[in-house]
């Protein structure tokens, strides 16, 4: 195990200038992104590069015993990006593609996200690079304690809080408090966000994501005259995020009309039955054969005849060869990081609405922090009060974000991004330089 701090220094950018390893694509976009609007901000330079460096990154090597007996050792990161605001917090994710520069991109996104709810939070993400459906329970359940023991030292319910993402699920989040609770000789519920109820979770978690996205998409529509029954919506992933969004966008009056999972999807212009597609996902693990529907690729489902496209399934997934293409009017992004900054740009001339991650998918995280309350507090709240409060939490977040765009003249994006990296800048600005 060991510890680095990827921040740059601007003292020598010669120096650095040469010896800076190429990064990945999302991180890159995750860092357009910030600069776009970090220049029109009239913000003192010297914190630029404070604000786009993460504050620490851990790599851990784990060991796992598999159900063969053979040893094989994943890796794994945490990356830390700014707390300045609070302890840190961000998913876990399990996939093949996860890399050091996506979890620091994605940190660098929690920041901004936490801060844009006004969540007492700095932003961290985790991941494994492993094939999630390739492991065993058992060998998830070792893999998931030995990576819960190498970050220990920098995760805990003060310091970084982690939660289920891509990959990940509340028996995920189960481990994670056991491993630290045995380790720490009691239980520790502020740890980890996520767990199932029964272990101190937080009812309504599960579904929180999605919800949050029908509160701000609501919100939307109300500011063009439309409701849910206006609209003809696709969904690209049927995970956590997809389904629960697909799933209470149909139960309020939108007709959705395609879903996909990484295999491929289905269409049905007249509305697709989700509660059955659901079923079938659990069950099958793709939706491809799934009868209530055309069979559609990925490809196919992004520039499908709808009015609101909601990307749930993983980054860059609408990228400037896909955008021109697109017949949505509004893109809801329910994933991480989906549109690249140079889609984001196309979508912008063509007149397309883009309400972006760290508002739109911030539902998550808000019930996630509901959460860590109860946790500390040892008192839990009921479903209408967790539903409520996500409501009045994402209605003020959308509130705030549209009032910017209006009074700067500028998309949902750059609106949000304001808001959101003037917090934390302010804050670290407040609190000033460690020594
Ligand atoms: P998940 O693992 O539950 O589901 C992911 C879904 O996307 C699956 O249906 C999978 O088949 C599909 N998928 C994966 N790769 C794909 C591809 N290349 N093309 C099409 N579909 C693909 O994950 P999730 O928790 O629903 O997260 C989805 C996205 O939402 C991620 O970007 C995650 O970071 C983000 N997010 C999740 C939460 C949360 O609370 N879980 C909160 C905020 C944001």
């Amino acid at each position: 195990m060991h510890m680095t701090n990827n921040g740059t220094n601007q003292l020598t950018p010669k120096k650095q200038e040469a010896t800076k390893p190429a990064h990945s694509k999302f991180w890159v976009n995750a860092h357009q992104y910030f600069d776009r609007v970090f220049q029109t901000m009239n913000l003192d330079q010297t914190w630029r590069s404070v604000l786009s460096s993460p504050k620490r990154v851990l790599t851990v090597s784990c060991p796992v015993r598999m159900d063969d007996g053979r040893i094989q050792v994943f890796t794994g990161y945490r990356a830390q990006h700014n707390g300045a605001r609070g302890p840190f917090k961000g998913g876990l994710r399990y996939d093949p593609s996860v890399s050091l520069d996506e979890v620091m991109a994605l940190a660098m996104l929690q920041t901004w996200k936490n801060a844009l709810v006004d969540l007492p939070f700095g932003g961290a993400k985790g991941g494994i690079v492993c094939d999630n459906k390739k492991l065993s329970v058992g060998e998830r359940e070792r893999l998931t304690r030995r990576y819960t023991s190498e970050v220990m030292p920098i995760i805990g319910p003060n310091q970084d809080i982690p939660a289920p993402d891509a990959g990940t699920d509340a028996q995920v989040m189960a481990w994670l408090l056991d491993t630290y609770s045995m380790m720490v000789g009691h239980q520790e519920l502020g740890v980890v966000t996520g767990k199932p109820v029964v272990l101190g979770g937080s009812v309504g978690r599960e579904e929180a994501t999605g919800r949050g996205i029908m509160n701000v998409l609501r919100k939307f529509l109300a500011t063009q005259n439309k409701t849910f029954t206006d609209i003809r919506v696709a969904v690209q992933g049927f995970g956590n995020v997809g389904f629960h969004t697909a799933r209470l966008l149909d139960a309020r009056g939108a007709t959705v009309v395609a879903i996909s999972a990484k295999e491929g999807g289905i269409y049905d212009e007249s509305g697709i039955d989700i509660d059955a597609a659901g079923l079938y996902y659990k069950e099958q693990g793709v939706l491809t054969d799934f009868p209530g529907g055309d069979a559609i690729t990925n490809e196919e489902l992004l520039v499908c005849d709808c009015d609101v496209l909601i990307p749930a399934a993983m980054e860059n997934t609408i990228t400037e060869e896909v955008a021109p293409h697109i017949k949505a009017r509004v893109v809801c992004e329910g994933a991480n990081g989906p549109t690249t900054p140079k889609a984001d740009e196309l979508l912008g001339e063509m007149g397309v609405t883009v309400l972006p991650d760290i508002l739109s998918n911030a539902g998550g995280v808000t019930v996630s922090y509901f959460e860590w309350v109860q946790g500390l507090d040892n008192y839990f709240w009921n479903l209408k009060r967790v539903q409520d409060e996500l409501q009045r939490i994402m209605e003020r977040a959308f509130d705030e974000v549209n009032a910017k765009a209006d009074e700067a003249g500028c998309d949902y994006r750059t609106a949000a991004y304001t808001i959101a990296v003037g917090r934390v800048a302010e804050a670290c600005r407040l609190k000033g330089l460690f020594p």
